[in-house]
């Protein structure tokens, strides 16, 4: 056994033969050496096992199938692509918005050359980064002042922390959410340094509850769009306008988190309405903040719209400089938004509307076609199907509401169970995220693009191993 050890290749021979064969061009040399080093401690632990237990086992041509299955699996960046296939399409999980054609571009160009980021062309002199979405914000919305920061969750803290800290923020016991990673309205409150007072029922608040809890110490009244889950049944609400006549009256500003804050509605799709971030301004909300990766279709960020007095103040809080975006976030912001001053554009171009927008007989027509390309790939060593299903829009927008789709189901017949072929997939080349629903496999074509199909049938099939 020991005498097997000295037929073990040494690390640069198996380099050179790497180097001769040219697959890892572009690995750096540090981490393959260091890999390298990794497989052949696991082919010594396998020689003292008793598993690998003959020197021919142990040349490099022997060795070569594992060794680059090994390194392909641990030299490979951290951050990579996942098929989507949960027809989610705002999958937080896996990065919620796609960028349209025009945003990749534009980001690709910011990030590789210098720009007027914080250059003003005009003066020659010194601009500000925000002056590049705030007029087409305002356009779009209605709104008076626009600013955007990293994420609606800085959003919301920058605005508790401008105009309420230390100060009273009359908000409804029903709008008191949790958005998931641990972004609960009370606990940004408090840190924001801003009191929660909570009015009304978890199903219904009156007006007048926000009326009664008005005292010299208030500094706001809030509004949080109830994202991600549904009341139903005996329920009231104030609206944005009736908070805003009570803030009129009192002197104080009315302020709306809408979360998701839609630019466009989405009528006919068997959704609720809910009203647009246009809508909200025009009712007379003072300051509206929203995602910019949600249904609006951008980049990551927080986008805050209104009065000019409120904005002004926010503008100047130092905490702006910590919460700012970068310049890619702009790039993409400023070319989704562009997309947007034509409705028809916004829906054809920007992936996110396209995928909510779909119509189930596109997507039954799509369905067949993925079925078809797995069926060639696969053969018979899958069950394939189609089945009447639902995708849904994700991130905590329209929350438990359907949208029509086809399915296609992937049964897998060499005995493999079904839960088996879920996790494989995640382990595949290009990783693919499913779901399991009456014992099958399903994909749901509206997160995956044509030229995706064919990617989706060799990562089966090679979870399948076949
Ligand atoms: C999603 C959401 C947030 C957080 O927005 P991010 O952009 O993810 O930081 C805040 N408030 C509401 C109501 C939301 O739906």
């Amino acid at each position: 056994m020991t005498n097997l050890f000295r037929f073990l290749p040494s690390v640069d021979a198996a380099l050179n033969w790497i180097d001769k064969k040219e697959i890892f061009a572009g690995v750096p040399r540090t981490l393959l050496r260091e890999q390298i080093n990794i497989f052949f401690d696991v082919c010594r632990e396998e020689i003292i096992n008793g598993i690998i237990d003959d020197e021919k086992k142990l040349n490099l041509e022997a060795l070569a199938p594992r060794m680059i299955c090994h390194l392909k699996a641990s030299t490979r960046p951290h951050f990579r692509r996942v098929l989507n296939a949960t027809g989610v399409v705002l999958h937080t999980n896996l990065g919620r918005s796609l960028l349209s054609e025009s945003a990749s571009r534009a980001v690709y160009e910011a990030c590789s050359r210098y720009s007027n980021l914080e250059f003003d062309l005009s003066k020659g002199e010194r601009g500000s980064r925000y002056s590049h979405v705030e007029k087409i914000l305002c356009d779009i919305t209605g709104a008076e002042s626009a600013l955007v920061v990293n994420n609606n969750a800085a959003a919301v803290m920058i605005v508790l922390d401008t105009l309420a800290s230390g100060k009273e923020v009359v908000v409804s016991r029903g709008q008191l959410v949790e958005i998931g990673g641990s972004f609960r309205i009370p606990d940004v409150m408090e840190k924001s340094g801003a009191v929660l007072h909570e009015v009304g029922a978890t199903n219904r608040t009156h007006l007048y509850d926000y009326q009664r809890a008005v005292n010299e110490n208030t500094a706001l009244l809030m509004k949080v769009h109830t994202s991600n889950f549904r009341v139903i049944g005996f329920t009231k609400e104030v609206s944005g306008g009736e908070l805003r006549k009570l803030g009129l009256e009192y002197g104080l500003p009315v302020y709306e988190d809408l979360g998701s804050g839609n630019l466009t509605n989405f009528d006919g799709l068997g959704l609720l309405r809910e009203p647009t971030v246009q809508e909200i301004i025009a009712e007379g909300v003072d300051i509206v903040s929203f995602s910019g990766d949600k249904v609006l279709g951008g980049p990551q960020a927080g986008i805050i719209v209104g009065r000019k007095e409120y904005l002004d103040r926010i503008k100047k809080n130092p905490m702006n400089r910590a919460l700012r975006i970068d310049k890619m976030t702009l790039a993409a912001l400023e070319a989704t938004l562009r997309l947007y001053l034509d409705p028809r554009a916004a829906e054809k171009h920007i992936p996110t509307l396209r995928m909510i927008k779909e119509t189930p007989a596109s997507l039954q027509e799509r369905a067949k076609d993925l079925l078809i390309i797995l069926k060639k790939v696969l053969g018979d060593s899958v069950e394939l199907s189609t089945l009447d299903g639902v995708s849904r829009v994700g991130g905590g927008a329209f929350p438990e509401q359907d949208l029509s789709t086809t399915l296609v189901c992937v049964k897998p017949l060499n005995s493999i169970h079904v839960d088996d072929l879920r996790d494989r997939l995640l382990s595949v080349d290009s990783p693919l995220v499913g779901r399991i629903e009456d014992g099958l496999f399903c994909l749901d074509p509206r997160t995956l693009a044509e030229c995706e199909y064919k990617v989706v049938a060799n990562s089966i099939k090679q979870a399948l191993r076949l």
